[in-house]
């Protein structure tokens, strides 16, 4: 019990100095770089960027599931209510994974499988982490389809993933993942595959299921739409490494790193006429081309200096708590426990 009451005055994640580093013809590669983050309870963390910015691999990092024998937890910890899961076998994760952390992908048809049932699916999250009977599994796995606003679903369950549209799909999955009712749920561009109106629907779904399970959320998304609707608090990620940090409202309104204010940019609004919609010059730096220093986002950033190619920007804390890893703002005070 008094274990308990520590924990829930701590952070429900805390990741620390994470590097996960991956195997391409012999040589190490860091996919991720030295992040460090928190994730409150009852909070939503948005992890915005560009693909190939890290975001997948760093939750790919806190589930275990990078892939085996080429991407590996180099360094740090990730500390899960008292328990650094970058220290647990993959026996002891396994049950931690969809009962205390679940995680949704953007397509779900990968994440079904097609030979199987719905609810012979949802039956075997149950049997994974309960002592239960196969009624009663029915029983609850129709109750949770019917939880995920799906309706008919007694006869659902009966059916097969091709049977479903994709906004259905996507409801079954976020049905798996909160079976166990768990602490916290990685989304990975979760509305990514759906049409508009579905999307909407579905982050409305997770935003209920949140509120009504008092779960966390790391929300991985390219979409800063989505972030302001449903986030409390951004990261802001490129080539591997977390660029900005902070409210969702500072963000939007006073956005400091070079690279959130053209991911702003880039935000189409809807008072103004245009012909294009604009977009970041240049790419993200692949593993093998990553600067090995100075500032990552160098030769693309409209206010580069001289100084930015030959030192490495640190994540920076300003007095309102708003990190920022720029060297426009290196008169801020540097974030506790940090490394270059
Ligand atoms: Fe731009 Fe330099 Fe800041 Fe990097 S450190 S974002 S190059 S100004």
């Amino acid at each position: 019990m008094e274990k308990k009451r520590v924990y829930e005055q701590q952070p429900l994640l805390e990741v620390k100095n994470l590097e996960t580093a991956f195997d391409i013809d012999g040589e190490e590669y860091n996919a991720v770089d030295n992040v460090s983050f928190k994730v409150e309870r009852r909070k939503i963390i948005g992890v915005v960027g560009e693909s190939g910015c890290g975001k997948s691999v760093m939750s790919l990092s806190i589930m275990k599931l990078l892939p085996k024998g080429i991407g590996r937890v180099k360094n740090g910890e990730i500390w899960f209510e008292g328990t650094n899961l970058a220290n647990l076998s993959d026996r002891e994760m396994n049950k931690i994974r969809g009962k205390d952390i679940s995680m949704i992908f953007q397509e779900p048809m990968t994440s079904l499988n097609p030979v199987f049932t719905i609810g012979f699916q949802l039956e075997e999250v149950f049997f994974n982490h309960f002592k239960i009977s196969k009624k009663e599994a029915r029983m609850k796995s129709i109750s949770l389809l019917k939880n995920v606003g799906i309706s008919r679903p007694e006869k659902i369950v009966d059916e097969y993933p091709h049977q479903l549209s994709g906004g259905m799909r996507q409801r079954v999955m976020i049905a798996m993942a909160i079976a166990c009712q768990p602490k916290l749920l990685i989304a990975d561009e979760p509305t990514t595959a759906l049409d508009v109106t579905v999307q909407a629907q579905i982050l409305e779904l997770l935003k209920e299921i949140q509120q009504m399970n008092n779960m966390s959320i790391i929300l991985i998304t390219h979409d800063l739409g989505v972030v302001a609707e449903m986030c409390d608090e951004v990261l802001v990620m490129y080539a591997g490494k977390i660029v900005e940090r902070t409210d969702v409202d500072s963000l939007f309104y006073n956005p400091k790193h070079p690279y959130t204010q053209l991911l702003m940019g880039a935000i189409p609004r809807m008072d103004e006429e245009v012909d294009r919609l604009s977009s970041i010059k240049g790419i993200v730096p692949s593993l093998k081309n990553m600067p090995k220093v100075g500032c990552r986002f160098a030769n693309r950033c409209p206010h580069a200096m001289p100084e930015c190619a030959a030192v490495t920007p640190l994540l920076n804390e300003n007095e309102t708590g708003h990190e920022v890893a720029c060297l426009l703002y290196e008169t801020s005070k540097p974030k506790e426990g940090m490394n270059a």
